[in-house]
């Protein structure tokens, strides 16, 4: 599915509702404490990406996922580091038959074996595994949020058509739209023709303050879900059938644990590895005193992840000057704003 180029203003909001997200989720008043939240941003599947996601976790799973490092661990690490047994055992005798040939899981256990989240020995010609952890139920509940500033007559149409498909899928346990808070008493967006299990958000993104509109439906994550593959293109008149499929448990339960993995590596701070931070003209700004947001000196306003690349007419390299103190090895201010954000990153991922 392609996306239309997100706009100045829905970048910028979106970073300001992911930070949102960090600072208050959940928007409800019974928080419970033992839950922590993870955010990141533009994450899905091949034919539906979120703009942030949310995801709630158990605290103290999540402090052992960090067992694994920092970077995610992809469906083949996932089938290994979760099926090794505690005591060594032959690894085709521990691990289910994984319904592709057993080289593709022997490079898995290489790759674990290297990352040193999985013991190996060989008996004779077996590879024998053991494991170093039990790899942890981290994430109790994925939240999938649609950040639309300005929502207009043809971009509700396009949401809610995402937004349909999302809730006859139930990938996400919830699903919400975040929008520019108006002030009006009811919020413009309510009249627009968005599935009623879709949650509203009215979000100020200037003193970063959220009001629930519409809560959301807990989606049925843990029961067959129905992937719309095409839908009649005629409006409501047209009586031609959508095409769907099923999708069992097991394959949603498989997808979310790979978005969460990546959500896991990413966060939402990302955006600058897709950026250009080594350009004289960008900056990061704090807003509301700690966040950080990408800024470009040269347009005078935060640019968006499509604008700041090579290509950009502006773009002007840092000159190595700015590098002189411990350059190369420690970079210039590119290379200092791509460690600041990423310890922001680290210090949300507890044990890291
Ligand atoms: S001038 Fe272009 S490349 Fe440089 S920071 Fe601004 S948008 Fe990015």
């Amino acid at each position: 599915m392609t996306r239309p180029r997100a706009t100045d203003s829905e970048f910028a909001f979106e970073l300001r509702s992911c930070r949102w997200a960090e600072r208050a989720w959940p928007p409800a008043e019974d928080v419970e404490t033992d839950r922590a939240v993870l955010v990141a941003r533009q994450l899905g599947t091949k034919r539906r990406r979120w703009d942030t996601i949310v995801l709630e976790c158990d605290r103290e799973a999540l402090e052992r996922r960090a067992n694994f490092g920092p970077e995610r661990l992809d469906s083949d690490l996932l089938h290994v580091v979760r099926n090794a047994p505690a005591d060594w055992r032959y690894y085709r005798d521990a691990l289910p038959d994984p319904g592709y040939p057993w080289r593709y899981v022997r490079e898995a256990i290489h790759a674990a074996d290297d990352r040193g989240i999985l013991e190996t020995r060989k008996s004779g010609n077996r590879i024998e595994i053991r494991r170093e952890w039990a790899y942890p139920d981290w994430v109790d509940r994925i939240v999938a949020i649609e950040n639309k500033p300005d929502l207009d007559a043809s971009a509700a149409r396009t949401l809610a058509a995402q937004l349909e498909y999302d809730v006859a899928l139930g990938l996400a346990d919830e699903v919400w739209v975040a929008t520019r808070a108006t002030g009006e008493r009811v919020e413009p967006v309510l009249f627009e023709d968005l599935p009623v299990e879709a949650g509203v958000l009215a979000l100020e993104p200037a003193s970063l303050s959220a009001e629930v509109a519409w809560y959301p439906r807990s989606l049925a994550v843990d029961e067959p879900g129905t992937r719309v593959l095409e839908r009649p293109e005629g409006g409501r008149r047209d009586g031609s059938a959508a095409r769907f499929e099923y999708v069992p448990p097991e394959t949603k339960a498989e997808k979310r644990l790979a978005i969460a993995e990546r959500a896991y590596e990413r966060g939402w701070r990302s955006f600058v590895d897709t950026m250009r931070p080594d350009c004289r003209q960008f900056a990061l700004r704090g807003t509301d005193g700690s966040q950080l947001r990408p800024y470009c000196e040269a347009n005078g306003r935060c640019q968006t992840a499509a604008e700041c690349s090579g290509s950009c007419p502006e773009f002007e390299p840092e000159p190595p000057s700015w590098r002189t103190k411990g350059w190369p090895i420690e970079g210039g201010p590119g290379k200092r704003c791509r460690r600041l954000l990423e310890d922001r990153r680290r210090r949300r991922r507890p044990g890291l």
